[in-house]
């Protein structure tokens, strides 16, 4: 590379065009001064100045949106915002930091979805705490990579401590592991790839070896888990060759938690079909009704077949630091692995999940010696793509690192019992509310209900037409971005649905969701009987 002159190149005074050299358009020029312009972009020793300048500025951009932020959305269209993207000619750079902000402003920060309003209560999204956001900064500019020791070391050293810190709270045991992921479906999958494996290999099968040449063994697998589990088991089973056809679905209570008896039942049917129970997957916190299965009789119920035990807590994992409900995860020590989603009750940023496992040898199922990467004569180096279906990946354990480190775990339990707390205050209000019904008591911080008003003769609104009607209350909130509520169905029929997990939103706050859902409703109705 051409030497460079200290004339041309930053640290950049803050104020002052990043990449724009005196009287040179980016983009334009010599190679060699096209080289020169590129690489006062590369965070370095010698840009570090001008790196902390504009960084700030990405910062500050966001601190003043969310400081001006009085609704969690505008109701901005894809029509709209796909032509505004459109509308930037990715040809044409724009040299300078504070422009591109100022377009972001257009493109993406304006009409985003903010999950820290007090109004955004729809999916599990959580407000982030500061400290991981610290952490991002950190993380993403050392640009550690996991995969192994020799790019990551002590970023190594950190991941695994906090998988101990959190195998150590679900109770695993001394011979637990894990690994960070990418999120919960990630998490699961993997979960089921070792029962897939360590099922196959119980059967004296060598999975690695006979991969998939298995069919008639595959075709006997099933996995058994509650009708109300989280989509990505049915995935999971799809991508793992054994088909949706391989899941179980088993029947719940009126609570939506799964019926230990109907397990037993389902295991024996499968039994006696010669069929092999490969894994029996609880959830501790149903995505919508935020259920925790009866982890005991489950676990119970699974040793009695020999089959795999995994608990999908990516919603209720946060539960291992509440204060007051971590009682609700009893029976999870006797899982063979579990799922936990730091994104969601940790209030971490996107993304940042684990899987733990009881016994950190059934970790081998994803270990592939490569002589570039991890050579099997390197067997004593501390590699974590031993453990992890990624190779390159984010050293996301940071986030949840600094938080314990500035905030600690009892700070985080009590951000989620607080928001438990407001779901039940919340369902108190749905529960007496002759326009609203309430699916069912809230158990985490999720409230599934609809509106369904009294008609002037007397009369329920038919099923029908609150089905029509819920979704189109849905729309037209979410059209006016003054609230973000979520959908969901019950039994066919459509419902909307409340995510809490904010701490600093009151009952007051979703009282006034409940207004804006009930007044919507009601003009929706007006509207409809005049056009009738
Ligand atoms: C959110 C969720 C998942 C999926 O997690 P992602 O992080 O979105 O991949 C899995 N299971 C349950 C119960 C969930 O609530």
């Amino acid at each position: 590379m051409a030497p460079v002159t200290p004339v041309d190149v930053h640290p950049v005074p803050p104020g002052t065009q990043a990449g724009t050299v005196a009287g040179v358009q980016p983009g334009t020029g010599s190679p060699a001064r096209l080289v020169q312009n590129a690489a006062a972009h590369l965070f370095n020793a010698r840009n570090s100045a001008g790196y902390t300048a504009e960084v700030l500025r990405g910062v500050k951009t966001v601190a003043a949106r969310v400081s001006g932020c009085t609704r969690p959305f505008t109701g901005a269209t894809p029509g709209e915002l796909k032509r505004r993207v459109d509308g930037v000619d990715l040809g044409v750079p724009l040299g300078d930091t504070a422009a591109a902000l100022e377009e972001l402003e257009d493109v993406y920060l304006r009409d985003a979805v903010y999950f820290h309003d007090a109004k955004y209560a729809a999916h599990l999204n959580c407000p982030v705490v500061i400290p991981a956001l610290v952490a991002e900064a950190v993380l993403s500019a050392v640009n550690s990579s996991m995969d192994t020791w020799d790019q990551s070391a002590g970023a190594t050293m950190i991941e695994r401590r906090l998988i101990s810190w959190a195998a150590g709270r679900l109770g695993l045991g001394d011979s637990a592991d894990g690994v960070f992921t990418s999120g919960g479906s990630q998490s699961n999958f993997q979960a089921l790839l070792l029962a897939r494996n360590q099922t196959v290999e119980w059967l004296k099968l060598d999975p690695e070896h006979d991969g998939l040449r298995l069919p008639s063994l595959l075709e006997k697998l099933r996995i058994f888990t509650s009708a109300d589990s989280h989509f990505s088991i049915r995935k999971s089973a799809a991508m793992l060759g054994l088909g949706y056809d391989a899941v179980v679905s088993v029947r719940c209570g009126q609570d939506h938690r799964m019926d230990p008896e109907a397990l037993a039942a389902e295991l024996a049917r499968a039994r006696n079909d010669g069929l092999i129970p490969m894994a029996v997957v609880a959830t501790a916190g149903t995505t919508d009704f935020g259920a925790i299965d009866p982890l005991d009789e489950l676990a119970a119920a699974a040793r009695g077949h020999g089959a795999w035990f995994h608990v999908d807590a990516a919603y209720g994992g946060g539960l291992m630091v509440s204060g007051r409900h971590r009682h609700l995860l009893d029976g999870v020590h006797r899982a063979d692995s579990v799922t936990v989603d730091f994104h969601k009750t940790f209030f971490q940023p996107v993304s940042s999940s684990a899987l733990l496992v009881r016994d950190a040898a059934t970790l081998r199922h994803v270990t592939f010696h490569a002589d570039y990467l991890n050579p099997a004569a390197a067997v004593d180096r501390p590699n974590q793509v031993d453990k992890s279906i990624q190779t390159t990946r984010r050293f996301d354990a940071l986030k949840l690192w600094l938080t314990l480190r500035i905030m600690g775990a009892d700070a985080l339990g009590a951000l989620f019992d607080e928001a438990i707390d407001l779901a039940s205050g919340v369902g108190a209000v749905l529960a007496s509310d002759p326009d609203f019904e309430l699916a069912a008591p809230p158990q985490l911080s999720t409230l599934v209900f609809r509106y369904r008003p009294l008609r002037p003769d007397g009369r329920r609104l038919s099923e029908d037409a609150a089905d029509r009607l819920n979704q189109d209350i849905r729309s037209a909130v979410f059209a006016s971005g003054e609230a973000v509520v979520a959908g969901t169905t019950v039994a066919g029929r459509h419902y909307l649905k409340f995510t809490l997990l904010n701490a600093e939103a009151g009952v007051e706050d979703i009282q006034s969701i409940i207004e804006l859902l009930r007044t919507t409703g009601a003009s929706l109705l007006a509207a409809a009987e005049v056009s009738v």
